[in-house]
């Protein structure tokens, strides 16, 4: 195992990343504050694989693994070092005995098949092997369950396998679960009562968690409207019962609750001021293209619900992998979501900070409640 020290330059050219990092075109630097920085060169494909450990104080870390191609190697570390530490802070806020950690597989520029593919994956899994799992996997940006499965040949320590190779399958009705229960805790906390029928819902991007999301909302008696850059979504939400709204709309339609559900970054200083609505509570990682804007949606009055504490459902449905639970035991620790997600809001209030800061203090509390020392200089 070797652990290497990342320059903090930002001179490197900025690798293209999907969702927020997108617009801010550059993968920031992050403290080194890391158990473990795995940098190894694979013997099949010759290209880089890196896990980063960031903390394992509450379990061990998990976090998907993500195959995209980076400018520089650099970049893919800083990546990998950026997310793991996002995972400690995700799990330890849902409560969970998980720590933080990621998988980074530096692909080639063009699509890797074949081969090429399966040599780039059982490296990857050699490395993960070699951590004595102390780091576990599962499914992330590039990476597909036949992904997950070619993996498995080299470790065992994977989550998220297809559920006819033992695993779990898709999280996403996990999530949208998460994600309801999440807003009733804000409906609690801004109306008085977790009731969301009559309350005027817009869920930003009907995909696997949007459409079980809204059909939920609809059940529960919300005029749910919906929005998605692809037209033939227009038809689901009409056989749903949802009101269709164009994408270049749905940040700044009148309503109660936003639920950015898309990719990230769905929230930035150019459309904040324009945002039409009192609460936002979606799945979408990194839905604030900055953290600063969480000060700047509470200046506006605008409840924010922290994206990592809201979409934690999927982080459950592996959880129950690694614990071993039932489906009851994870549908209840996603029921969790609600009374954890108001308990944050409420610390908010108190403290007079903002949700985002209230859920970021409650994960390190958890943190060092579990004897996590801060890293030495
Ligand atoms: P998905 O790819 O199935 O759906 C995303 C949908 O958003 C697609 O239909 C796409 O066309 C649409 N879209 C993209 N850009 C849009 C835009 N600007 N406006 C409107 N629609 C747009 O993804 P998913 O699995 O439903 O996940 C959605 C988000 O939730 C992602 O950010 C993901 O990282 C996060 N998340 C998902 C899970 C899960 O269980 N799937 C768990 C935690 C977090």
């Amino acid at each position: 195992m070797s652990a290497v020290a990342i320059p903090r330059s930002t001179a490197a050219p900025g690798a293209v990343l999907p969702g927020s990092e997108t617009r801010a075109g550059a993968v920031a630097p992050v403290p080194l504050e890391h158990e473990d920085l795995v940098v190894h060169r694979g013997s099949r494909s010759g290209r880089y694989v890196i896990v980063a450990v960031h903390s394992t104080a509450l379990g061990p870390a998990l976090g998907g693994v993500r195959l995209w191609h980076y400018p520089a190697t650099t970049d893919a570390v800083r990546d990998a070092l950026r997310l793991a530490r996002g995972m400690t802070s995700k799990a330890a806020a849902a409560g969970l005995g998980l720590g933080g950690g990621k998988g980074v597989i530096c692909a080639p520029p063009q699509t890797a098949t074949g081969k090429e593919r399966r040599d780039l994956l059982l490296d990857f899994g050699d490395l993960v092997e070699s951590l004595g799992g102390r780091y576990i996997t599962a499914e992330d940006v590039g990476i597909s369950p036949s992904d997950l499965v070619a993996i498995s040949a080299r470790t065992e320590h994977v989550t998220g396998l297809p559920p006819e190779r033992g695993g779990s399958g898709d999280p996403s009705p996990f999530t949208a679960l998460g994600v309801e229960v999440a807003m009733r805790a804000c409906a609690l906390v801004r109306y008085g009562s977790p009731d969301l029928s009559g309350l005027r819902i817009v869920i930003a991007g009907l995909g696997h968690v949007g459409e079980k999301l809204a059909l939920r909302l609809i059940e529960r008696g919300a005029e749910v409207a919906v929005s998605d850059i692809d037209p033939a979504k227009r038809q689901v939400a009409a056989e749903l019962g949802a009101r269709w709204i164009e994408p270049d709309q749905e940040m700044v339609a009148e309503c109660d609750i936003l639920a950015p559900c898309a990719l990230g970054g769905a929230i930035d200083a150019a459309n904040l001021p324009l945002l039409r609505c009192e609460i936002v509570c979606g799945c979408a990682n990194n839905q604030l293209a900055d953290d600063s804007l969480a000060e700047a949606l509470a200046a506006r009055d605008i409840l924010y619900a922290p994206d990592f504490v809201v979409n934690a459902g999927g982080l459950i449905h592996v959880y129950k992998e690694v614990r071993g639970y039932g489906e009851t035991r994870a549908r209840e620790l996603v029921l969790g979501i609600e009374r954890n997600l108001e308990g944050i809001l409420r610390t908010a209030q108190e403290r007079a900070v903002t949700p985002l800061d209230a859920a970021r203090a409650v994960a390190l509390e958890r943190l060092q409640a579990a004897g996590e020392q801060p890293a030495a200089a």
